[in-house]
C-alpha cells in the first residue's frame, strides 16, 4: 500500500488539490495527515473539508489546536491574524472534527510501526525537529526501539523535508544518515529499521523551493519517496491578499520560506 505523507497544508487549497492530483498520478492508496490543516492561507475550512473526507489517518496541529480549542498566545502578528481570519471561517463540523484529533498516532503496518508526531515525541504539537537537531533525536529513538521491530517515525511542523535511517541500531552505523534539504526523490527507508522522516509541508515550504512537498510511504518496504509538486502560487497569494490576511503570508509562498 502506498500511504501519502501531508503535513502543514495550512488552508493552501491551491498546493492541497494540486498535491491530490499528484497522488492520483502516482497511485496512492491512503492518506496520512500530519496536522496544520489551517493557519496563515486563506481557505481553512475547504482544506479541513478535503481531509476529513481523504485522510484515513489524521492528527493535530498547533495552528489547528489554537483555532479550535487553544489560544495564539506565543505566535507573531502575522500568525495571530490567521488564527482570527480561520475562526471566523470554520464551520461546526470543521472545529468538530479539528479539536477532536489527538497530537500523535501510532498505526501498525504489514513491515514496521509507524507513530505520527506533528512535532517531536517529548512535545507533539510544539516541538520543532529541525535537521540540525534531528541526529540526536534520531540516536534517542533508536536507543528506546525493541531491538525486533522496525519503526518510522514521521514528524511534521518544521515545514522541511527531511529522511534520516539507519541500516541497524549499532552507534557504528547511526553515522550513515540521508539528511539534506532538498530533498528529492530519496530513497531512504529500504531495509533500514529506523526510519526519521519529515515529509515537508504542502502549503508554505520553508526549505527555499515554492512547490508543495509531500511523500510516499511503502507500507510494506518502509521506502519513502519524496516529491515536489508545482502549483499556482500566484493564485494562493493573491487569495490571502483578498481575504485581508497579512501580506507577509503571500509574499513568503513564492520563495518558499
Ligand atoms: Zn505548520
Amino acid at each position: 500500500m502506498k500511504i501519502a505523507l501531508v503535513s502543514d497544508v495550512h488552508a493552501n487549497l491551491h498546493a492541497l488539490d494540486a498535491v491530490l492530483d499528484h497522488m492520483g498520478s502516482v497511485g496512492a492508496d491512503q492518506i496520512y495527515s500530519l496536522g496544520d490543516v489551517v493557519g496563515y492561507n486563506a481557505f481553512p475550512s475547504e482544506c479541513t473539508r478535503l481531509l476529513r473526507e481523504k485522510a484515513s489517518v489524521s492528527i493535530l496541529g498547533n495552528h489547528d489546536w489554537a483555532a479550535t480549542k487553544g489560544s495564539p498566545d506565543g505566535f507573531n502578528i502575522a500568525a495571530k491574524a490567521a488564527i482570527d481570519f480561520t475562526r471566523r471561517h470554520l464551520d461546526e463540523e470543521d472545529v468538530k472534527y479539528l479539536s477532536s484529533l489527538a497530537p500523535n498516532a501510532t498505526i501498525d503496518q504489514p513491515g514496521f510501526i509507524l507513530d505520527l508526531f506533528h512535532g517531536s515525541i517529548a512535545d507533539p504539537l510544539w516541538q520543532y525537529v529541525f535537521p540540525s537537531a534531528a541526529p540526536g533525536v534520531f540516536r534517542e529513538i533508536a536507543d528506546e526501539l525493541p531491538p525486533t521491530r522496525r519503526r518510522v517515525v514521521v514528524l511534521g511542523h518544521t515545514h522541511v523535508p527531511m529522511a534520516l535511517s539507519s541500516h541497524a541500531l549499532s552507534a557504528e552505523d547511526l553515522g550513515d544518515f540521508h539528511t539534506g534539504v532538498p530533498v528529492e526523490k530519496l530513497d531512504a527507508g529500504r531495509r533500514e529499521q529506523l526510519l526519521l522522516v519529515n515529509p515537508g509541508s504542502v502549503g508554505q515550504p520553508r526549505d527555499g523551493d515554492p512547490r508543495a512537498s509531500y511523500a510516499i510511504l511503502d507500507s510494506e518496504s518502509a521506502r519513502v519517496t519524496f516529491h515536489r509538486v508545482k502549483y499556482d502560487v500566484s493564485a494562493a497569494a493573491r487569495a490571502i491578499r483578498e481575504a485581508g490576511l497579512p501580506g507577509v503570508l503571500a509574499e513568503r509562498l513564492s520563495i518558499g520560506r
